[in-house]
């Protein structure tokens, strides 16, 4: 057999290497523009006696390597595809458009007390990579770019967090992005579970043959819902609801976490994880780095690094998140969407909002119109954790939550995340001189 793999990631390093492992011969291109570029005949030699290809999710469905592709009839797999053919154990798998690392890393700490479990995909690690090593039960973080290409991926305990406007400029419309989230659900068949956020309208217009159930701030549902500050289960519609953990017990900031955390309950417990060990998870998990995430205190200012936030509403529950007064610092690069919703449905405990980046010019925009607090423009991060500090008073925050990709100034958000923790460390060091030079400014 004869593969073809585009990409230049991780993800293409893993999938050629399990097509080596198996016998495929494997023939790589690094992107679509390098195929492109290429000669018709030297295009033509690629494309020649091929089984399949792989794409790395990155690659866009719509580029021109894809559409030639699909001209010849090749198949084309993506590679949580790829691997997906190779696996033997369950697979719980996660998407949304916010809150899969975070649901991801806690299913696999609840699947962990009782399973050897493979954690792979989106979250780091390729699916790919580890796929074939010795496994009882398989977690995966799944994005819709990964999704969008499969046509035969089942896993058997699909769970969806939420669907809200994010990678429009791929995907070509808010319709595709659907269309692509929606194959979690697409060959699953009654013996799977589907696992689905009851208040998300867009979720729960998802398709699906698997046995439905759900996780609700709102209303009891079969699954996990919440009632006066407690998280309760019930398994079918005629049994009684069980109560299983008062959420002052999970030490995670916000109403969106308790969804992350009702979502993971209910998967774990279809796994097969006993209530008592994914309690005691639960009650032990502080979150994921870069995800509203403490950095620490400068002089009565507390700061919270939210940078994996890269979308509007992911911004918004943050913002919802911490009830103190803050002062939020928005922008990055420029994914296309609309900012007005942040200024909208900002809280009131929002005093002032600095913004940078790539999409400063825009997000200004929106705030003029919609605003109810004071905004400043600055042109570094470095300048905004600066200007964000001296807007804050003793017992503020000062949340970064960019509501944007980081790609104008930064790798990717972990190293925004990180840059982020060592401005405010600066900060930390440099506090005192820096009131002196600020005037008679005091916190
Ligand atoms: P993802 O892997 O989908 O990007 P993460 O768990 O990494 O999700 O969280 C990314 C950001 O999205 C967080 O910084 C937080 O602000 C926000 N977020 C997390 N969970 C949710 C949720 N259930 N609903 C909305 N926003 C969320």
């Amino acid at each position: 057999m004869q593969a073809l793999v585009v990409g230049k990631g991780t993800s293409a390093k893993s999938a050629c290497k399990l097509c080596k492992q198996n016998n495929i011969s494997v023939r790589h291109v690094a992107s679509d523009s390098a195929f492109v570029a290429l000669t018709k005949e030297k295009q033509d030699r690629l494309l020649c006696g091929l089984s399949f290809v792989v794409f790395s999710s990155g690659i866009p469905k719509r580029g021109e390597m894809y559409k030639m592709i699909r001209q010849k009839r090749l198949r084309v797999v993506d590679e949580i595809e790829l691997a997906f053919g190779y696996e033997n154990a369950p697979v719980v798998a996660v998407s949304g458009t916010n809150g899969k690392t975070t649901t991801t890393t806690l299913i696999y700490k609840c699947l962990c007390t009782k399973f050897q479990t493979l954690l792979g995909g989106n979250i780091g690690v390729p699916y790919a990579e580890h796929v074939q090593q010795p496994h009882e039960i398989s977690v995966l973080e799944v994005s819709s770019y990964q999704l969008e290409k499969c046509t035969k991926f089942r896993p058997h305990i699909g769970v969806m967090c939420n669907i809200t406007p994010d990678h429009i400029a791929h995907h070509g419309s808010m319709e595709a992005y659907v269309e692509a989230k929606a194959k979690l659900f697409a060959r699953q068949t009654k013996k799977d579970f589907a696992v689905l956020n009851a208040d998300d309208a867009e979720v729960m217009r998802l398709q699906t043959k698997a046995k439905r159930y759900y996780f609700s701030l709102k209303k009891e549902v079969v699954g996990c819902f919440l009632q006066d500050g407690c998280i309760y289960f019930k398994d079918k519609h005629t049994t009684e609801p069980q109560k299983l953990i008062a959420t002052s017990e999970i030490g995670l900031l916000g109403a969106h976490n308790i969804q992350n955390v009702m979502a993971c309950m209910v998967a774990s417990y279809l796994a097969g994880v006993p209530w008592q060990n994914i309690l005691s998870i639960v009650r032990s998990f502080r979150g994921v780095a870069h995800r509203l995430q403490h950095v620490l205190c400068v002089q009565g200012v507390t700061f919270y690094n939210d940078s994996k936030a890269t979308n509007v509403a992911s911004s918004i529950v943050a913002m919802q998140a911490i009830c103190a007064p803050k002062v939020v610092i928005l922008g990055g690069s420029d994914k296309g969407f609309s900012f007005d919703d942040l200024f909208m449905f900002a809280p009131a405990s929002v005093k002032a909002f600095v913004l940078t980046g790539e999409v400063a010019g825009r997000l200004e925009r929106s705030a003029s119109a919609f605003s109810k607090a004071p905004f400043v423009r600055v042109l570094t991060l470095k300048q905004a954790v600066m200007q964000a500090w001296l807007l804050a008073e003793k017992g503020d925050c000062v949340l970064f939550s960019p509501a944007c990709a980081s790609f104008d100034a930064f790798k990717n958000y972990a190293q925004r995340g990180r840059m982020f923790c060592t401005y405010v460390r600066e900060l930390k060091r440099d506090a005192s001189k820096t009131i002196k030079e600020a005037g008679n400014y005091t916190k």
